[in-house]
């Protein structure tokens, strides 16, 4: 059963094709500058490529686009679209709607476009890439939603509510919804694989570090606390964005230039974290590189991530009463062997060991912690692809 996984942008469109029967990737691909020119690049898994520019008004014209790509081009995977047997769209907010993930229906659709509020850049362009879907290939596939949130929705009011006046929350929903659940949610999974146990024997802590990062706590298989917030802003540094800092700081800030509050938003999400502070770049390989020439802002930029993770990793130790197993996921997460390090170095009070040969490997799923250590440490890399694809095909069984 082939599986086909959309990830929709406002101006662009990822994608994969997996067969279900081997959980391999078929084709992967990506169409970019939808709404202004056009261009697709698409690549089979046995290396054939195809890229061309088309012109893309909308997302329709992208899926005719892939339709093309996987159909009929050079890098073909398949013979026609009837041997798709569904398609997983990821969205990124659910809101407190969303508890799972579910077929698209008009109420789905609604509801999504209106947590567009809290999600602007993405959930609108969710809701036009579904449609598109609908438009290019009728209602004869079904469509599934997973959403980025619904992981967190388990946690306990006591770690989403916000402590503002309770009416912003009761009139706009401000609290606690957490991001890149679906990430945690399968690399918890894997842990429990390779534990080799029930995932509610475990606690478990993710640490998701990439361009964005956050870090969440699973005790009894339920997520019961997570690092981002009411947006992915929230948290720790991140590659431009800031975390987690005292709101009187930014109202001083925007006092000070005479700054909207758009203004602040773009700044805290654009402009801030490890560019911010570096002034270098957002990507951790540039940052390393100019703090080893010597550039003490970079060596300030990762000292404070570090640091930063290492007191998240800490409060849900506290918040579960212990740890079972911590894991390391998304690009920085998968590659950065001193980060790791350093972050175990400072759990050495739980009996932390890490076995630092083990712990050089990148990008491999791997246990870098002892046998003698007190808890145990993983690199997974993430396939939030096969997560979404996962939940499609298990609704559309049922059906
Ligand atoms: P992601 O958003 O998960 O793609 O992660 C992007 C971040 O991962 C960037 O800061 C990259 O510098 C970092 N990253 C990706 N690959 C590597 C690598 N091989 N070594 C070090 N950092 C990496």
């Amino acid at each position: 059963m082939k599986i086909f996984v959309v990830n929709a942008g406002s101006s662009s469109l990822k994608y994969q094709l997996i067969d279900m029967d081997n959980e391999q990737v078929l084709a992967k691909g990506l169409c970019e500058r939808i709404g202004v020119t056009g261009a697709i690049s698409h690549k089979a898994a046995d290396g054939r490529e195809y890229k061309a520019e088309t012109p893309m008004p909308t997302h329709s014209e992208a899926f005719e686009a892939v339709v093309y790509a996987m159909v009929n081009s050079k890098a073909k995977v398949i013979d026609s679209f009837d041997e798709i047997a569904a398609i997983g769209h990821r969205i990124v907010q659910g809101g407190a709607i969303f508890k799972g993930s579910c077929l698209v229906n008009d109420k789905v659709l609604s509801d999504i476009s209106d947590l567009g509020a809290m999600a602007p850049l993405h959930n609108p362009a969710h809701v036009l890439a579904i449609k598109a879907c609908i438009k290019t290939f009728g209602d004869k596939i079904p469509q599934v939603v997973v959403f980025d949130t619904s992981f967190h929705q388990t946690m306990p009011a006591k770690a989403y509510m916000y402590a503002l006046p309770y009416e912003y929350y009761e009139k706009y929903g401000v609290r606690k919804y957490g991001a890149h659940g679906t990430s945690h949610r399968f690399v918890s999974d894997r842990v429990a694989v390779l534990e080799n146990k029930d995932k509610k024997d475990l606690k478990i802590i993710t640490c998701h570090l990439g361009n964005g990062c956050s870090i969440t706590a699973i005790k009894d298989g339920k997520c019961i606390d997570t690092s981002m917030g009411f947006t992915p802003l929230d948290g720790f540094m991140m590659g431009t964005r800031s975390g987690t800092i005292d709101p009187s700081a930014l109202t001083y800030i925007a006092e000070k230039e005479n700054l909207s509050a758009a203004d602040i938003n773009n700044i805290c999400n654009k402009k801030s974290g490890m560019l911010g502070i570096s002034g270098v770049s957002n990507d951790n390989r540039d940052i390393a590189a100019a703090a080893e020439s010597g550039n003490e802002r970079a060596k300030l930029a990762t000292d404070m991530q570090r640091y930063q993770i290492l007191k998240f990793v800490g409060q849900y130790i506290a918040a579960m009463n212990g740890v079972d197993a911590i894991a390391f996921t998304g690009g920085i997460g998968e590659n950065d062997p001193e980060l790791r390090e350093y972050v175990c170095e400072n759990l050495a009070f739980l009996g932390v060991k890490i076995d630092k040969d083990l712990n050089k490997l990148r990008g491999k799923e791997v246990k870098i912690s002892t046998d003698e250590s007190g808890v145990d440490i993983f690199v997974i890399p993430t396939n939030e692809e096969l997560a979404i694809a996962r939940d499609t095909l298990e609704i559309v069984s049922k059906l």
